[in-house]
Order: structure tokens, then C-alpha cells, then sequence
């Protein structure tokens, strides 16, 4: 897996988020990009995931140029090879632990129970899986979030703030298991966040900065 962005360019009609975007994700390395609130971090990651579009420069994700492609290969391809961490967790309330976690598996097509028993007794979920959301602390919804987003062994994983609802200590224990999940199964690491102690732990930090 590679990600590689050039020359990116963001604009809301006469408004420029960011431009000129360039950087390199390699396999299994973790990036933090750090900025102020507002400076295009959360429009520069969706674009990762071709979620969102640009305006100039190009996205290639292993060797595939984002930019070429239709809604739905995105899509696909996003399936095969993307996993997403955000702020507020998007846990599915009306599916159980094991459901949720479970859910990119059944996208592909893929159900595998001892697969999402080991990721939430990876992320220390075991023994929940019955468990409907409602009843999960904050740091306990983030960790079902993180054992999704990893339980189908995507290439990249993406997180948006993913420790900004959560108080200092819990956020440092997510980030211990976010971290070391990822790590463990050798997917790349784009994080982006406001928190320089969060990003401290990254193998190297971009700051993205207003033009
Ligand atoms: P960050 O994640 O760094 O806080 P965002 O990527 O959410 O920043 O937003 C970057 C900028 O783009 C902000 O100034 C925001 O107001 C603007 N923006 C985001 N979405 C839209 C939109 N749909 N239309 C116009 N401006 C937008
Ligand atoms: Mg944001």
C-alpha cells in the first residue's frame, strides 16, 4: 500500500481550503496531520477516501488514481481497502457490538464470527459483543469503532479526531489501542487531529496550516 497525494487543491467558489497538498504515506507507516480547526484536515482525509473531490493535483492509492474513478468503484474500493475512525464514533445503534464490528466483513461478502471475537478481544471488548451501543461508555463505543475499522485488514485506515469526545485518560488508552491494532496488522496510519499530544506518537507530523 502506498497513498500518494500531489499538488492537492481544495475550493469553495472564491474560498481556498488548502492548496498544493503534497505527501507520501508508505506501508505500515503512521501520519499525523495536525492544524487549527477549520484548515481543510477533515476535506483533505475524506479525499483520501475519495469521499469527497478537488480541484487540481491527484490522489493515487496503490497504484489507482482516486480521481479516475466512478462513485461506485470508489466505493468498492473503499470497502476492499479503507478503514474509518471518526470523532463520534458512528457506531450503528440499533446493531450489537458484534454487528457493528462485523458490518465491513458483510459488505464483502465475508461474514467471519472468530474474526470479530478476536478483534473486540483485541481492542478489550471480549465478552460484549451482545451488547447494544446505548450501553457502552465513550471509550468503549471508540474501541467497537476501531475493531471495525480494522476488522476487514484494510490497507489504510483514516482517523478524524477520533479522541476528541473523550477525556485525557481514555484518550490516551484508545490511541494505545488504535496504535497498536494498526500496527499489528500492518495497515497504514492517517490521523488527523488539533492534538499535538495525540499526534507526538506518529512516525512523522505534516501540519496543514491556513493559506
Ligand atoms: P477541519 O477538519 O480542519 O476543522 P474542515 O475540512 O472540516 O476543517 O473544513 C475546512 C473548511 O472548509 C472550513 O472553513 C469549512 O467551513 C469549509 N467547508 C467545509 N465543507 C464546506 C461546504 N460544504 N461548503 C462550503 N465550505 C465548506
Ligand atoms: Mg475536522
Amino acid at each position: 500500500m502506498s497513498l500518494v497525494i500531489q499538488h492537492l487543491a481544495k475550493r469553495y467558489g472564491d474560498t481556498t481550503v488548502f492548496a498544493n497538498v503534497s505527501l507520501t504515506v508508505e506501508r505500515g507507516e503512521f501520519v499525523a496531520i495536525v492544524g487549527e480547526s477549520g484548515v481543510g484536515k477533515s476535506t483533505l482525509l475524506n479525499c483520501m477516501a475519495a469521499l469527497d473531490t478537488w480541484d487540481a493535483g491527484s490522489i493515487t492509492l496503490d497504484g489507482t488514481a482516486l480521481g479516475s474513478l466512478s462513485a461506485e468503484q470508489a466505493a468498492l474500493l473503499r470497502r476492499e481497502k479503507v478503514g474509518f475512525v471518526f470523532q463520534a464514533f458512528h457506531v450503528l445503534p440499533h446493531l450489537d457490538v458484534a454487528q457493528n464490528v462485523g458490518l465491513p466483513l458483510l459488505l464483502l461478502g465475508r461474514p467471519d464470527a472468530a474474526r470479530v471475537g478476536a478483534m473486540l478481544d483485541a481492542v478489550g471488548l471480549g465478552g460484549l459483543g451482545a451488547r447494544l451501543p446505548q450501553t457502552l461508555s465513550g471509550g468503549q463505543l471508540q474501541r467497537v469503532a476501531i475493531a471495525r475499522a480494522l476488522v476487514h485488514r484494510p490497507a489504510l485506515l483514516l482517523a478524524d479526531e477520533p479522541t476528541g469526545n473523550l477525556d485525557p485518560g481514555t484518550a490516551a488508552k484508545v490511541m494505545d489501542v488504535l496504535i497498536a491494532q494498526t500496527r499489528l496488522e500492518g495497515a497504514s496510519l492517517v490521523l488527523v487531529t488539533h492534538s499535538e499530544t495525540a499526534a507526538q506518537r506518529a512516525d512523522r507530523v505534516l501540519h496543514l496550516a491556513a493559506d
